[in-house]
């Protein structure tokens, strides 16, 4: 499954390994777009249970849940998906979410995204971040 990662997204992924939900989002870069040619209503697209752009559950967030219409508009391009349970980290590279299980993981790859981002990256990731980390290096 291809999907682009809009921030309403967190509000469905879960750990691919551990299930736990819902997952940290870091950001590193984003788009947004403009859907002029979409009519929706703000209403309708609420994030239901955790909202990615808030990193928060919805229960948590009172009013401030209105400003959901930008959960859609707005995109992840590069970015990271943290699980506080099992350690494992996913990477986001143009829009899309590797949530693959670590058999199919590529060490050199993901090592090279977080030598890329290691500013942007919790020291937690780069030095005990699972299936792989910078420790070693
Ligand atoms: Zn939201
Ligand atoms: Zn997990």
């Amino acid at each position: 499954m291809v999907i682009s990662l809009k921030y309403r997204l967190l509000d469905i992924l879960a750990c691919p390994i551990c299930k736990k939900f819902p997952l940290k989002l870091i950001v590193f870069n984003e788009t947004e777009y403009k859907y002029d040619n979409i009519d929706f209503s703000e209403d309708e697209i609420l994030c239901e249970e955790f909202c990615g752009l808030h990193q928060k559950f919805l229960k948590d967030l009172g009013e401030v849940k209105l400003n959901c219409i930008n959960c859609i508009r707005h995109e992840v391009v590069d970015g990271i998906l943290i699980c506080d349970k099992c350690g494992r980290w996913y990477p986001i590279i143009e829009e899309i979410p590797h949530m693959l299980p670590d058999e199919l993981r590529n060490e050199n790859e993901d090592k090279a995204f977080l030598k890329k981002f290691r500013d942007l990256i919790p020291r937690q990731v780069l030095d005990h971040g699972k299936p792989w980390n910078l420790s070693s290096q």
